[in-house]
This record gives structure tokens, sequence and C-alpha cells, in this order.
């Protein structure tokens, strides 16, 4: 039998083993960073012309049949919505949608202020459908997909396939309605994002854009094109917006 000396210290031994490592407590802490963010994956999905990463955030229940698509920054100086898709991903769990953002497109653009990229390119006249050679301020690049942003979410919308997809722009303060796919979708989201419903026409020069090609390649899916104002406030891009587009597929955080 052991003495009562030997069984304190044992004791006492055990009490720093039972005590948790710097390592163990950093995970524990992960873990618990892991429920309270939206994030559940993080992909760098293609690199532009300037060799910055385009990168992707899953957001939401992988398992649910709702798979979203969120594009923003296509053009690099049309920054709003930006803000909102970073205030999606940087939130509290999303439940009710599969929901990927892309917060910025077009990073290069972003970084110089410009709407095109670094190669003078406008990436939404760089699609394939109605390709047509422009130039000027929407240069649409040597041929379809020319540049690397445009061939980075063809490839990522052609994977995931998304049920839902919306590209941001500004400012022309409207939901473009005519060939969403989903009328009844798209007046939800109007009616949340308080914007009115229009038909936009590119100046009657629709070619190559990201919304064309969507419907095209992907007929099961709904595509929005959403441009919100000159200068939303701060508000309504991290608040209002955000939750509208939750609102619009009927998922919660
Ligand atoms: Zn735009």
């Amino acid at each position: 039998m052991k003495s009562l000396g030997v069984l304190l210290s044992s004791v006492l031994l055990a009490v720093p083993i039972a005590l948790i490592s710097p390592a163990q407590a950093a995970e524990k802490e992960t873990a618990a960073e892991k429920k309270t963010t939206a994030v559940i994956e993080k992909r760098v999905i293609g690199h532009s012309v300037d060799g910055r990463d385009i990168t992707a955030w899953r957001l939401g229940n992988p398992r649910s049949s709702k798979k979203v698509l969120l594009l923003a920054g296509m053009h690099g100086n049309e920054t709003g919505a930006v803000h909102t898709l970073r205030a999606l991903r940087d939130g509290r769990p999303i439940d009710g949608a599969d929901i990927w953002v892309v917060p910025v497109v077009n990073p290069d653009g972003v970084s110089r202020n410009t709407r095109q990229n670094a190669r003078k390119v406008d990436l939404n006249r760089n699609f394939s459908t109605k390709w047509a050679k422009l130039g000027g301020a929407v240069n649409s690049g040597s041929k379809a997909f020319s540049e690397p942003e445009s061939r980075a979410v063809r490839d990522f919308a052609d994977e995931i396939r998304p049920t839902y997809t919306i590209s941001f722009h500004q400012p022309l303060n409207g939901i473009d309605i005519r060939d969403t796919g989903n009328n009844k979708w798209a007046k939800r989201l109007a009616d949340q994002i308080r914007l009115p419903r229009k038909a936009f026409d590119c100046f009657s020069k629709c070619h190559g854009t990201y919304s064309m090609w969507f419907r095209k390649h992907h007929p099961k899916g709904a595509v929005i094109t959403v441009e919100m104002t000159k200068s939303p406030s701060k508000k309504y891009l991290e608040r209002v917006a955000p939750r509208a587009i939750l609102r619009s597929l009927n998922a919660t955080r």
C-alpha cells in the first residue's frame, strides 16, 4: 500500500498533466471561432493578370440544395457590394443555403480603381455569349475568355453549378429583370434590397456579360444583375443588403 506522501505527490504531479496545453487551447479557440463565423471553406479560384488571388468563401450549409454564387468587384471601380459580400462572410453562421461569395472578381481593377482589369479589358464583356469585339471603356478583350479573371469565374460556376447567382454592379440603381430565369426571386430581391426592377440593355450593346453567359450555359439556374446606386451608405452595404440577399433566398443567420 502506498504511503500518504507518495499518494499526495502523485496527485500533485498529476495536476499539471491535467491542465490544457497551449496547443490544445489554440485548437479549442479555433473550434469556438468556427461556430461563430459563417465561413466553412476558403478557396483561391484563380489569379488576376498581375497574379493576385481571386478568392471564394463558402458560407452556410453545404448540404442545402440551394446553391448560390455571389460576385462583386467585377468592375474594379464599383466596390459597393465588395463590402456587402464581406459582411456576409464575416457575420454569424448562415443556414438555409449553400453560398459561395467572391467579393473581388477583379482584384487588379480594384487596386487601381479602374473598371477594367490590368490589361484594360472589361471582364463583363469578356464572356462568350454574344461576344463581340468592343473597344474603349467596354473593351471586350482579344477573344471571349481571353482574361484569367473571367475564366476563373466561368470554371468555378461550371463546377459548383449555382441555382442562384447575383452579379453586383453600380451605379444604375436597379435590378435587371430582363432574363433572370426566376422572376419571383427577382421581385423578392428587389423588394428586400430596395431597388427598382428595370430592364438594362447595356446602352443597346449587351455582349459577353456574365449574366448572359450564365443563362445560356446554366439554363436551370437563375441569374440577377444588381446595380446599386453610386454611393450607398455603409449601413446599406453592410446591413441592409446582406440581410436582403439572405431573405430573398429564405436563408437565415
Ligand atoms: Zn459594372
